[in-house]
């Protein structure tokens, strides 16, 4: 890791990044590694990155689908968190087996017929008739396990992480303020003097006059820590939302998505949603006591691609964002292909080029 030079009154630095949520986190940390100097700014807002459950589950929906990116996108993911493990020494991924609890028999049919693909061997183990109990849980329609599933502990990451930036004085704590930008004679923010600035802000993109165009789509989430007395196995569970067992008698469940209240307020309304849901497969878990309830905005995108790339006119401004409900999969890969194309102008995958010519304002 190259060593940054003191605070003075003007630092020259790489790579301004702003938010350190979990794509800006990874990215900073992807560019150190790669000898950069960069700071990263923060406002220090709780973020959807820490209020993320970090859950990746590779075969999703009711049809059990798999996307092709997942071959490339989840080993990229364990290999990145496994060195930062081993960094910190410390575990922030932990792989678990789910069971995704089928809810109509249509689900049943779709799963036989899935595990009958090669391309799903990996993902998918038994699939179990309706009817046979799991345990502890009811299965009326059945239930399928899955593989290669696993949580993130996001939170304790992005804790080591900040320390790590802030020893290295590569982290300030402050809002950053757009208009505060100089662009003339050379780009500028306070004292600092990148040769680029990157936002990574999530859903607060929709805010930024730079980036405000793209077609940003958040959606809040919802999500409760419940504290129990039964004993559950540790396995995760999917019955159309997800449950978590985490230690010490505690799980978590959600999540809600709702793309209409863009705001951070926890409401009764998703507490009862989650609740109901959780009912039919475990009644005695959702009379459980709620010890935590938590809501943040996912930064999704249109067309569910990140938006990755350089601003169309201001060239020493870019932007890593927009990735939605499955950051914890995709910010490792995406990390390394930025950096790629930053420092060595390889092709940049999701690129926000697509959609210049339909969304930028001339
Ligand atoms: C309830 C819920 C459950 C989720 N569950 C999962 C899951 O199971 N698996 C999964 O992969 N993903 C999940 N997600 C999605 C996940 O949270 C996102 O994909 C990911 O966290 C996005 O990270 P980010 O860094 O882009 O945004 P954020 O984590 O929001 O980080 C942005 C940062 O920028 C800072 N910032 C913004 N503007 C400024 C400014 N002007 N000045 C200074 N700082 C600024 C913010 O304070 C923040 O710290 C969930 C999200 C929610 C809300």
């Amino acid at each position: 890791m190259p060593h940054m030079q003191q605070h003075s009154r003007k630092m020259r630095i790489d790579f301004l990044i702003v938010g350190q949520g979990l794509a800006g986190s990874l990215l900073a940390w992807e560019l150190l590694g790669r000898g950069c100097k960069i700071l990263i700014v923060d406002n220090g807002d709780e973020n959807a990155s820490q209020v993320a459950a970090g859950l990746i589950n590779p075969v999703t929906g009711m049809r059990f689908v798999k996307s092709a990116d997942v071959d490339y996108l989840l080993p990229a993911a364990k290999q990145c968190y496994r060195q930062l493990a081993d960094f910190f020494r410390q575990d922030f991924y932990l792989e678990r087996p789910m069971l995704r609890l089928f809810r109509s028999e249509a689900e049943y049919n779709n799963a036989q017929k899935r595990l009958l693909e090669p391309a799903y061997q990996a993902y998918l183990g038994e699939c179990r008739k309706p009817g046979k109990p799991t345990g502890h849980f009811c299965a009326p329609f059945g239930f399928l396990e899955q593989k290669q599933t696993g949580y993130l502990l996001t939170r304790p990451l992005l804790n080591c992480l900040k320390d790590f930036f802030t020893a290295r004085t590569c982290y300030r704590q402050a809002g950053f303020n757009v208009g505060d930008i100089q662009f003339q004679p050379v780009l500028r923010w306070q004292d600092i003097q990148p040769a680029r600035i990157i936002f990574c802000e999530g859903y607060r993109c929709a805010q930024n006059p730079w980036f405000s165009w793209l077609p940003l789509q958040a959606a809040k989430g919802e999500i409760l820590t419940l504290e129990h007395s039964s004993a559950i196995p540790d396995t995760l569970l999917n019955y159309g939302n997800w449950l978590i067992p985490l230690a010490k008698r505690q799980i978590r469940i959600g999540a809600t998505f709702d793309p209409k209240h863009l705001d951070t307020q926890t409401t009764g309304q998703a507490k009862t949603t989650l609740l109901n849901a959780l009912r039919p497969f475990c009644a005695d878990l959702a009379e459980a006591n709620c010890i935590r309830h938590q809501a943040n905005i996912r930064p999704c995108t249109l067309d569910k691609q990140p938006f990755i790339g350089i601003h169309p006119s201001r060239k020493q401004l870019a932007v890593f964002n927009g990735f939605g409900a499955k950051g914890s999969l995709q910010i490792p890969w995406y990390s390394r292909r930025f950096a790629d194309a930053l420092l060595h102008n390889r092709p940049l995958p999701s690129d926000i080029q697509r959609f210049y010519a339909t969304h930028f304002p001339d």
